[in-house]
């Protein structure tokens, strides 16, 4: 099947295969968009069934790259690799080296760094032999959970002024799923914001000790989804709003740093049925792609941006948000849809 006949196609700029048969590495680099600027983009790795499947999700991650970056007002486009395989089976130092080779061979049109499957360790070895990798604790920003974090805070606050007419988190009870990099610090300054808290995680033991730390309350991570609290946060993998779990859901809003947090496009129409406001996962969950500008413009090939500080452009997701909810209610249509038309606008304004 050609690549421009996946459904995740939209006109991408370049799709890029690599083969290193000696370290196993097979690699796919989507690059969608660079009219806002050179593409960003962490690298998965992942064990797809198929390849067909890899190309899919490479396409589908960078068009989401492109709105992300372009809502979030970071000078980039979007792009994002996918290296198939089990990380844990095939990941070696050869590989990642073999990768950040070819990733000079792109040059200066894509920059890199985590996802599912990729830590800082391994950004750490790409940079290495390659100056196409960001998110490295030596030369820049390192882990961006942290700002991705935040930056979903500052995203609940719209939220709660939106659904709960509230300004503040005293008594709000959100429900968090998925306590890794992300959901822990969300957890944290969200009970530092006097919010209660019920938490889950497939890894029990994690759950427990954070409930401890913070006084959550656990459930089990089957029926995490239907709590009933305020705000439900998916934190965890993608496809969490779907056929199953929908009727389920008693929370008010759905807001989290999950990627692609409703299995299909469809569902944000039927959550607005239901009156369960849903902040777009890109939007919400930029924090990491703003907090990572510096570091990418410091790439070879790229004129170095002079920004406001880091803070100051996180606090922006609040207005984005606020922004998005209110055109979304005049103009009788989901945040999802508004939010993807306000990035193609931004996007095709750009190339004109
Ligand atoms: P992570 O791997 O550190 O944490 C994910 C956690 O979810 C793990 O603790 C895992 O055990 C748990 N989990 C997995 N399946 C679960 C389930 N069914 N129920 C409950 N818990 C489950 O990942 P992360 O970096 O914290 O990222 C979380 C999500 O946010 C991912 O979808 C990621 O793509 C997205 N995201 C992350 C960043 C970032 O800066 N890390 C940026 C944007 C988006």
């Amino acid at each position: 099947m050609a690549i421009s006949e996946s459904s995740e196609f939209d006109q991408h700029e370049q799709v890029c295969w690599f083969a290193d048969p000696a370290s196993g590495l097979k690699a796919i680099v989507a690059i969608h968009s660079t009219k806002l600027g050179p593409a960003v983009g962490g690298t998965r790795f992942w064990p797809y069934p198929t390849e067909r499947l890899a190309v899919d999700d490479a396409l589908r991650l960078s068009r989401a790259m492109s709105y992300k970056c372009a809502l979030a007002g970071a000078p980039f486009g979007g792009g994002k690799a996918v290296i198939v395989g089990d990380p844990g089976v095939l990941k070696t130092r050869p590989l990642l080296h073999a990768y950040g080779k070819y990733l000079n061979r792109i040059g200066t049109v894509f920059c890199t760094g985590e996802d599912v499957g990729f830590s800082v360790a391994d950004c750490e070895i790409i940079r290495e032999v390659s100056p196409y990798i960001a998110g490295t604790n030596s030369a820049g920003a390192g882990d961006p959970s942290i700002h991705t974090a935040q930056g979903v805070f500052h995203g609940l606050r719209a939220v709660l002024e939106a659904r709960l007419d509230r300004d503040d988190f005293s008594g709000v009870h959100v429900a968090v799923q998925g306590l890794g990099n992300v959901g822990s610090r969300l957890c944290q300054l969200l009970a530092e914001a006097g919010a209660r808290l019920t938490v889950a995680d497939v890894r029990s033991e994690r759950a427990d000790q954070l409930a401890r730390e913070l006084g959550a309350q656990v459930v089990d991570a089957e029926l995490i989804h239907a709590v009933d609290a305020d705000i439900f946060a998916p934190c965890a993998l993608g496809g969490i709003v779907n056929e199953r779990t929908l009727p389920q859901i008693k929370a008010k809003a759905i807001a989290g740093a999950a990627n692609n947090q409703l299995a299909a496009a469809t569902l944000g129409a039927e959550l607005q049925r239901r009156n369960i406001l849903f902040a777009p996962d890109y939007v919400i969950n930029a924090g990491g792609v703003i907090g990572a500008v510096e570091e990418a413009s410091r790439v070879p090939g790229r004129a170095q941006q002079s920004l406001e500080p880091v803070e100051v452009r996180l606090l922006r997701i609040h207005e984005r948000l606020r922004d998005i909810f209110n055109r979304a209610e005049l103009e009788r249509t989901t945040p999802e849809a508004m939010a993807t038309r306000i990035a193609q606008e931004l996007i095709a304004r750009a190339g004109r």
